[in-house]
């Protein structure tokens, strides 16, 4: 599990250990001033010991908290124990319930928070992470606008999201836009999509690698000469047999074997305003195929590139679990945070 929640915090209920300094100077020696039990809500611990300490030097005083303990009515282990129980699935107010089962009570409104702030750590924790490749995706969680969509960028070293964005993913200035300074801060090389022609301009502009995810190549060639097959003329259906092997093969000289191909068919017959023929569709698929080759073998000669996009869709599928909570949220920058938490948990 990648938020780090396997291991809760520790929560003491007293410390004899002193402060090491002062909160207000530079002080570091202190008298004891007091003590408080201090009430608290967690999964095994009712209340704890907390001392007051006063500055020898600035004479001011301060609660000095046992490990595991801040101001806040909370432990730190609640509040992670409530993240964990949100980003398992449970709604807020099922995750208030559970919580009731163990004695605890807190409000829907209190988990809300604790997700918004670990969702705040783990966006500061990815801020300036380096990530060589990166897999973008647009995903229609939030159920709402057909241009819009949430474009989830992950980080393909570690399956984990960095980003979330609500952007058109067809428009290439849009997406370029968004792209651009992630690629700078994170020093991003290449980048993982499918076959929208938007990413292989943005590519192209920003200078990246590009893989065209594999999984998306095969569904729709495979469609394409599933349906070129019933209406070429019979002589030319070694044609589609020939891209067949290639996609399955991926060679890298494939783009000059289609290019050749597209050279021995003959050229466009119909007019502008007609429909094309079966076989000036096939011209065309083999062009674009040998047009786009390269970026389907980018993962041949580099390592760390995956052939297919699929730990991106695997986070997508992770979001999507949770989007029916977040939707409820009234903030973009609320639903971003939840479903970027959403994302990040694997378990
Ligand atoms: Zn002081």
């Amino acid at each position: 599990m990648s938020i780090v929640v396997l291991k809760l915090p520790n929560v003491k209920r007293k410390t004899e250990v002193r402060p090491k300094e002062c909160r207000y100077c530079e002080g570091i020696t202190f008298q004891r001033w007091g003590q408080v039990n201090k009430p608290v809500k967690d999964i095994r611990v009712r209340n704890v010991k907390v001392y007051r300490y006063r500055c020898c030097r600035c004479k001011r005083t301060f609660r000095y908290y046992p490990e595991g303990n801040t101001k806040a009515d909370q432990t730190e282990r609640l509040q992670l124990f409530a993240v964990l129980l949100w980003t398992l699935g449970l709604s807020h107010r099922a995750s208030s319930l559970i919580l009731s089962g163990l004695k605890v009570t807190l409000s829907h409104i209190t988990i809300w928070r604790d997700v918004q702030r670990e969702a705040e750590q783990v966006k500061k924790r990815n801020h300036w992470k380096p990530v060589r490749v990166l897999g973008l995706d647009g995903a229609n969680v939030l159920g709402w606008g057909e241009k819009q969509s949430v474009l989830v960028a992950v980080d393909l070293g570690t399956g984990e999201p960095i980003a979330l964005g609500y952007i058109n993913e067809y428009d290439p200035q849009v997406v370029r836009r968004w792209l651009a300074p992630l690629v700078q801060r994170h020093g991003i090389t290449v980048i993982v999509t499918d076959d929208l022609s938007s990413y292989k301009i943005v590519a192209e502009k920003l200078q990246l690698g590009h893989q065209v995810c594999q999984f998306h190549v095969r569904r729709w060639v495979g469609k394409a000469l599933q349906e070129l097959q019933e209406t070429i003329p019979k002589e030319w259906l070694w044609v589609l047999e020939e891209i067949r092997q290639l996609i399955k093969i991926l060679p890298p000289d494939g783009s000059r074997t289609l290019y050749t191909l597209w050279k021995q068919l003959p050229g466009r017959h119909s007019k502008r305003n007609q429909a094309r023929l079966a076989l000036e569709q096939l011209r065309d698929l083999l062009l674009r195929l040998s047009q786009d080759w390269h970026r389907y073998c980018t993962f041949q000669s580099e390592p760390e590139v995956p052939w297919t996009n699929n730990s991106t869709e695997q986070v997508i599928g992770r979001m999507k679990m949770r989007a029916r909570t977040v939707r409820g949220y009234k903030s973009w920058s609320g639903m971003q945070s939840g479903l970027l938490l959403a994302g990040t948990c694997t378990t």
